[in-house]
């Protein structure tokens, strides 16, 4: 039998009716018992951590993430976000070509990722021809923060099969290339090895831990991440929880072994199956029911025909598995909430809730269909500050209804909380804090500070169809919380963003610790 004891601390239970622990016994990775008591007499002898008068929240749980690309971003591509000029694009890529001492002809690529053409001084999307200037002879290619769009030098345009000059999109310049388009150069990319997989995955666990996250939903990219997490867990219990989502090419291949979603254990999981409708506002490829305000030429687009879209939550319904669909546009949420019923049309009603990842755009109907349908929603707090852009690109009557969170909570909307990480700092606090504190845009849009601790701990386990009041700090709920420097009750709004983490804890287990 495990036991550990949690010392004076100050735990933010969120329940205004009861007095607040000071103290937890943790046996066997759950809360055994608490008490008001910072030393309760007569506990088992057992390991103590005095949290020194600390305040400790439920666990926050990253409802959507890329956990595995992201470690391997942060090992294999240079860091564009926030890049002011393409001068500075260049001298970031040149500084990350050094360190990994690329060669012209050694196969390897130049990466960067996650520049916004918005923030170039140059006010404009780099072509393949500014790219040539950084690197002319190693094959370059740089993604836009959303992962939507790609720029790619002329090098790497070839090694990828196409034609250079051909490689025009409309209203793009030479070199840049949206969504499905994107499939060529990234195939061109020479592959990681699996112990590279495994380092990826092994990084990224541990900074979601030191990130104040007890867990992850991580949406898989490939067979290669989800193998990386298995040998990783095969190793031993990993920092944090993590539920895999698998995409939509895994899905027959998993059902026909077997899988479905809940396959697992607690800390290495299969989730839901993922499916995309649409793009990305920043990129203008998000599917709107009216045409861009700052560009009327486009709607943007969905993803696949509705018919299309609809066959495909069918055939994920069918085989046993939760499902989860990127809608960020109106019409995208509109032709998502269709194929989500259109699947309960056909087989009857889901085992676990329909999500919708990002669910950005919504209109009074849209919220009035979420809930009929009891579909819920993985938010990003700090989209809304990132697209500080959106009442110019939406209008601002629209966009009001842009990362409505206030909004989609009172509506009785099922939320949960997350970074989206790689494309926003995977950082549990600048989450949460960005919640409660909302930009100039939509102040209307904040939430109360315990109702965002709720939806990053409890609201990710509703969203996997778990009974009420899972993830909880409560007696007989996994022991998974985290110790903070700082009391957010108390601190300022603006500054709870920053309040450092002290320790992350995970069943019972130190996962990351300040000290
Ligand atoms: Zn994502």
């Amino acid at each position: 039998m495990f036991e550990r004891l949690f010392l004076n601390g100050c735990f933010l239970h969120l329940d205004p009716n009861t007095p607040e622990p000071r103290a937890l016994l943790v046996r066997d990775g759950r809360i055994a018992a608490w008490s008001t008591d910072a030393r309760p007499a007569g506990w088992p002898e057992a390991p103590a951590v005095d949290l020194g008068g600390r305040t400790v929240i439920p666990g926050p749980v990253d409802a959507h993430c890329h956990l595995v690309s992201y470690g391997m971003l942060c090992a294999q591509e240079a860091d564009l976000r926030g890049a002011a000029s393409l001068a500075e694009v260049g001298r970031r890529l040149r500084t990350h070509a050094e360190k990994l001492a690329l060669r012209p002809g050694d196969g390897r690529w130049l990466l960067g990722r996650g520049f916004e053409q918005d923030r170039l001084a140059e006010g404009r999307w780099p072509s393949r021809h500014d790219l040539d200037q950084i690197a002319a002879q190693i094959p370059l290619r740089i993604t836009r923060v959303c992962g939507h769009a790609l720029v790619a030098n002329t090098a790497a345009l070839r090694s990828a099969g196409l034609d250079p000059a051909g490689s025009q999109e409309d209203g793009f310049p030479e070199g840049v290339l949206t969504e499905e388009r994107q499939g060529a150069i990234y195939r061109a990319v020479p592959d990681a090895t699996a112990a590279d997989w495994r380092a990826a995955a092994r990084r990224a666990c541990a900074e979601a831990a030191r990130a104040g996250f007890v867990g992850v939903h991580s949406l898989m990219a490939d067979e290669r991440e989800v193998r990386a997490l298995i040998d990783l867990r095969r190793e031993g219990p990993l920092p944090v929880r993590v539920l895999m989502q698998l995409p939509y090419s895994m899905l027959e291949h998993a059902a026909g072994i077997g899988l479905r979603t809940g396959y697992g254990g607690d800390y290495l999981s299969i989730g839901a199956i993922k499916l995309f409708s649409d793009g990305s506002l920043g990129a203008r490829t998000a599917a709107l029911l009216e045409p861009y305000t700052d560009d009327p030429t486009t709607v943007g687009e969905l993803i696949y025909p509705p018919d299309e879209l609809a066959r495909r939550v069918q055939r994920v319904h069918a085989a046993g598995f939760q499902v989860c669909i990127h809608a960020i546009g109106d019409r995208a949420m509109e032709t998502t909430l269709d194929a989500i019923e259109s699947a309960v049309n056909v087989h009857g009603p889901w085992s676990f809730p329909p999500r919708i990842e990002h669910a950005s755009l919504v209109n009074p109907r849209i919220l009035a269909r979420m809930r009929s349908l009891g579909v819920g929603a993985a938010i990003q707090p700090q989209f809304a500050r990132s697209d500080y852009w959106a009442p110019e690109r939406l209008g601002s009557d629209r966009a009001r209804g842009c990362y409505a969170f206030h909004t989609l909570a009172e509506a009785g909307i099922p939320l949960a909380g997350s970074t989206d990480c790689p494309v926003e700092e995977l950082d549990a606090m600048a989450a949460i804090g960005q919640a409660v504190t909302r930009p100039e845009w939509s102040p209307q849009e904040s939430l109360p500070l315990d109702r965002v601790l709720r939806l990053f701990s409890e609201g990710a386990y509703a969203l996997r169809g778990f009974p009420p009041g899972t993830g909880r700090l409560a007696p007989g709920q996994a022991a998974d919380f985290v110790v903070l420097e700082a009391d957010p009750r108390r601190a300022p709004p603006a500054e709870i963003e920053r309040i450092p983490v002290f320790m992350t804890v995970v069943g019972g287990e130190t996962a990351s610790s300040a000290s």
